[in-house]
């Protein structure tokens, strides 16, 4: 397989997540210690003000499926009674634990994921992730809270937000009596701001794949975004993006790009195909096409924090998330980026599994096609079930596609 210039940063990132998962195993079986599971655009912040170690078990549904054991478990939790077409991180998440096993064991000598004291999940995303902690919930009888947002928001309004604030500070009493101690609000503004500042140096990162030719590719977004889910607002997040972004400024600066020769840029929108990652990493760089931009890198972006005002404005970034938007706003921001990443063409992906993070069903490849002058593809795949997902087909529909933008004047 092809393979793009390394990232020299990568063993900073897996000594980073090494040590996150060593912390959250050591605090798992220490009875002085409080972990708490979190959706990954959770309200992280404030488990991290209340001192709990926090676990995301979309990035363990992400490694089975990068690793390519998800097939392999899915059929435990349909077993269990999970549909197929459901999200499959969570028919992946609870098939391995049902079988007693994780990616944990191997990459970093874990037993099993860590036990929580608690589970705490955002609907922002999709209404999977509380029926995936309440699996959890009631196996091991711990309580599993939630905030529900609102969902295909149009204008973020001061009502949604502060739907969600009030719902953020309520959970203040159940984790202050679970982590044995009140909110000490000095600590949730140090975190809010530590946690804007891997927003910050996470976005300068994705916006080294403005440049021509771009620093970065999607496939490299995909692996380098994980301290920005499972680790953002702390110091150690932090300084790896700043080695990362040192790394990718040095690339700009001397002309280098992720697809050496890049002649097409393309935008992903949509869920990574994880056991497929590397293989059409490879595909796109033999045809010197470089995914420069995604919507799913750009979700761990949150904006609107501010330590000042640290409910409203982690309400406001739940709401202002992509995933939360009406087809129009969705349509606007896809648009914007587009013409940010001076792009060739976008890429749909229809996970099957995943409707809340497909955004081809309503008709807006065509509508943006007609807007941009731009062609679109989409293909039909999944998150991780692979039965969902053609090699043939999907190899086949994106040579095609790049073909066709080779016939464009521009390109
Ligand atoms: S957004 Fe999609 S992949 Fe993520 S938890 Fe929800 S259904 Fe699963």
């Amino acid at each position: 397989m092809a393979e793009g210039p390394r990232i020299a940063a990568t063993q900073a990132l897996k000594d980073l997540m090494e040590g996150r998962f060593r912390s959250l195993d050591a605090a798992s079986r220490d009875p002085e210690r409080r972990v708490a599971w979190c959706t990954s655009v959770g309200p992280v912040e404030l488990l991290l003000a209340f001192g709990f170690e926090v676990y995301f078990p979309e990035n363990h549904g992400a490694m089975l499926g990068a690793t390519r054991k998800a097939n392999q478990y899915i059929p435990r939790a349909i077993a269990e009674g999970y549909s197929p077409d459901i999200c499959s991180y969570l028919t992946s998440d609870v098939g391995a634990f049902l079988a007693g096993e994780t990616p944990l064991a191997d990459a970093y000598g874990l037993a099993g994921v860590p036990k929580p004291d608690v589970l705490v999940y955002n609907t922002n995303q999709c209404r999977d992730v509380q029926d995936w902690f309440s699996f959890y919930g009631r196996r091991w009888g711990l309580p599993v809270l939630g905030i529900q947002t609102h969902r295909g928001v149009g204008e973020v309004t001061d009502a949604h937000v502060d739907s969600v604030a009030l719902q953020i500070e309520a959970l203040c009493e159940p984790l202050g009596k679970i982590a044995g101690h009140p909110l000490d609000h000095a600590r949730l503004e140090g975190v809010v701001d530590a946690s804007r500042e891997t927003s910050r140096l996470w976005r300068a990162v994705l916006e080294t794949g403005a440049h021509r030719p771009s620093a970065l590719s999607f496939f490299d977004g995909a692996i380098h975004m994980g301290p920005a889910v499972i680790a953002r607002a702390t110091q150690e997040a932090n300084d790896y993006y700043r080695i990362l972004l040192d790394e990718l400024s040095g690339r700009v600066e001397k002309g280098l790009g992720a697809v050496p020769g890049e002649r097409y840029r393309l935008y992903w929108e949509g869920m990574p195909v994880w056991g497929r990652l590397r293989a059409l990493s490879s595909l796109f760089l033999e045809l010197k096409a470089c995914v420069v931009a995604s919507t799913y890198c750009n979700s761990w972006v949150f904006e609107a924090l501010d330590p000042k005002d640290p409910f409203r404005s982690m309400a406001r970034a739940a709401v202002e998330l992509f995933i939360v938007r009406s087809e129009d706003e969705k349509e606007k921001t896809l648009a914007e980026m587009v013409r940010r990443y001076d792009v060739d063409g976008i890429i749909f992906h229809d996970a099957k599994t995943c409707p809340n993070n497909s955004n081809s069903r309503y008709g807006m490849p065509g509508r943006l096609s007609k807007k941009l002058g731009i062609p679109t593809l989409t293909f039909q795949g999944d998150v991780n079930d692979l039965r969902l997902y053609s090699d043939e087909q999907t190899v086949t529909n994106i040579e095609a596609f790049v073909e066709q933008l080779a016939d464009r004047p521009h390109a």
